[in-house]
């Protein structure tokens, strides 16, 4: 028997490490999970992501007993656990998925040695990303820290090598291992047991939901190919929706390339294989630079005399800024776990240019509430939205919250939803409902300043204190 240690890789079908110790173990896998406190209380810890991992633990577990298998959940140090329970089953070894951040690098380099040392085999393979972190490499062999080369290469690398989407293997086990399973079999822990509370609705968690959800993006009108035009539209379920399955494996990269490859070809296919290229490139920026994790790609910019300002920074978690659509889009990350990638762009850059609030404060609230929060792609959008970062936004580009609104929320339907407070103030005022006539305010069913607030800054003398702070870094 070999152990498969099921990580951000959730599923049965598409799984490398998985379909590899079926295959070498004549299909007897010994499936196991294990919760790591280290990781559910540590740094990046979220009721939220931790709910939706339960969830799609049921669902792999419920997958794994129809095909006459059994998850096994352990608490506790993935050290002590694996080679225990390897002795214990009679398991010759244990097969993973590789991750990259620094902390699963130094934990599975620790765990090969200790499994090495006891005689068993310990194997790792390439599955959370379509290329290895020294695949996409310049002429120079040097990683890139650009996306747009970055992207060029991937490309063609995927059309010279493609991508090939793996079926489920077939498990078997003897009389005797089915035995041994089930006494190893325990019930997972819900989230109180785990000490946290989430107040979010999840989405529909597991593989099949995972599934359902790529094939209505893939087929439905307004899915993949209408993608480049109504992606950035906030109001509208103009984009897929799936990281919080890619974040937890509920659904591979690879079957989301195969899905969209199968498509017509046009701006939308295209549009939305760049975003998954993203993803690789974020994946890799941290591998080769992990001190992003503690400061930004640029260090000079660790100098930003940042304001850093409690109440404001509470004004933000709360979407009370008066800036509407900064306000509806905090309030649907606290209602969902998720949100949109515009307004994820709009409210890292309000933080950081409009309240004078270090980046990394945001990066850590992102964390603590999003059902996809990923140290790599998370901390590569914040460092690109202040600018810090090694693809960035150019530090005096500074978005404009009200006219980002009119752009890109024009009949207000996202502010309307998440802000019902300013359901009818009328389409004109509806980014900057201060500047309405009290007259008007009083048709529209609200007073500013009462039911809510006049904007906590002003933009205009922001933007200006902004451009100093980060030109008196740069002149040094
Ligand atoms: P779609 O538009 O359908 O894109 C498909 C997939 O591509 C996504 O599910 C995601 O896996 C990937 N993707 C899309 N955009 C990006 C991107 N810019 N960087 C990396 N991958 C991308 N994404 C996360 O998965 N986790 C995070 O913690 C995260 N934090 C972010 C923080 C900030 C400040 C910003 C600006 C962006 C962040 N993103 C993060 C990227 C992006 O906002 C989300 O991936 C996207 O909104 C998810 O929605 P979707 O599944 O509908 O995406």
């Amino acid at each position: 028997m070999l152990i498969h240690w099921f990580r951000r890789d959730l599923r049965l079908h598409d799984n490398t490490a998985f379909a590899a110790a079926a295959r070498d173990a004549g299909g007897a896998v010994v499936p196991v999970f294990i919760l790591d406190d280290a990781i559910l209380h540590g740094r990046w810890a979220s009721p939220n992501r931790t709910a939706f991992l339960l969830a799609c633990l049921a669902a792999l577990a419920a997958e794994l007993h129809a095909q006459g298998s059994r998850l096994i959940v352990r608490r506790g140090d993935p050290q002590t656990i694996l080679p225990q329970l390897a002795h214990e089953l009679g398991a010759s070894g244990v097969y993973w998925n590789r991750d990259y951040t620094p902390y699963a690098i130094r934990r599975d380099a620790a765990l090969k040695t200790t499994l090495r040392a006891a005689g068993l085999t310990a194997q790792s393979f390439k599955d959370v990303v379509i290329f290895e972190m020294d695949e996409v490499l310049s002429k120079e062999g040097r990683a890139y820290t650009v996306y747009t080369p970055y992207a060029r290469t991937w490309r063609r690398l995927l059309e010279e090598r493609g991508t090939a989407v793996q079926a489920a293997p077939t498990l078997a086990y003897s009389a005797e291992q089915q035995a041994t399973l089930e006494t190893q079999t325990t019930a997972i822990p819900t989230l109180t047991d785990l000490g946290m509370t989430s107040p979010i609705t999840l989405p529909a968690a597991g593989e099949a939901a995972a599934q359902a959800q790529l094939q209505h993006f893939i087929n439905e009108r307004n899915g993949i190919a209408d993608y480049a035009e109504r992606r950035n539209l906030m109001g509208e379920a103009g984009t897929s929706r799936l990281s919080p399955h890619l974040r937890l494996g509920t659904l591979s990269v690879r079957q989301c390339i195969a899905a969209a490859q199968n498509t017509a070809a046009g701006a939308g296919r295209d549009t939305w294989i760049g975003e998954l290229i993203w993803r690789d490139f974020y994946v890799q920026v941290l591998y080769h630079h992990p001190h992003v994790l503690s400061g930004a790609f640029k260090p000079i910019y660790n100098n930003l005399a940042w304001e850093n300002d409690a109440a404001l920074f509470a004004a933000w978690k709360a979407g009370q800024t008066g800036y509407p659509v900064v306000d509806a889009a905090m309030r649907q990350l606290a209602q969902e776990g998720w949100m949109h990638n515009r307004a994820r762009m709009i409210v890292a850059s309000f933080l950081t240019k409009d309240l004078l609030i270090d980046w990394r404060w945001g990066e850590t609230h992102f964390m603590q509430h999003l059902l996809d929060g990923d140290p790599a792609a998370n901390n590569g959008g914040w460092q690109w939205a202040a600018g810090t970062g090694t693809d960035a936004q150019p530090y005096f580009r500074i978005f404009n919250p009200a006219s980002q609104g009119e752009k890109f929320d024009p009949e207000g339907a996202y502010v309307r939803r998440y802000v019902p407070e300013l359901a009818n103030v009328p389409n004109k005022f509806i980014h900057t409902p201060h500047t309405m006539a009290p007259a008007d305010q009083i048709r529209a069913d609200i007073q500013v300043g009462r039911d809510y607030p006049t904007p906590i800054v002003n933009h205009k003398t922001r933007r200006e204190q902004a451009l100093a702070l980060y030109n008196a870094v740069r002149e040094g």
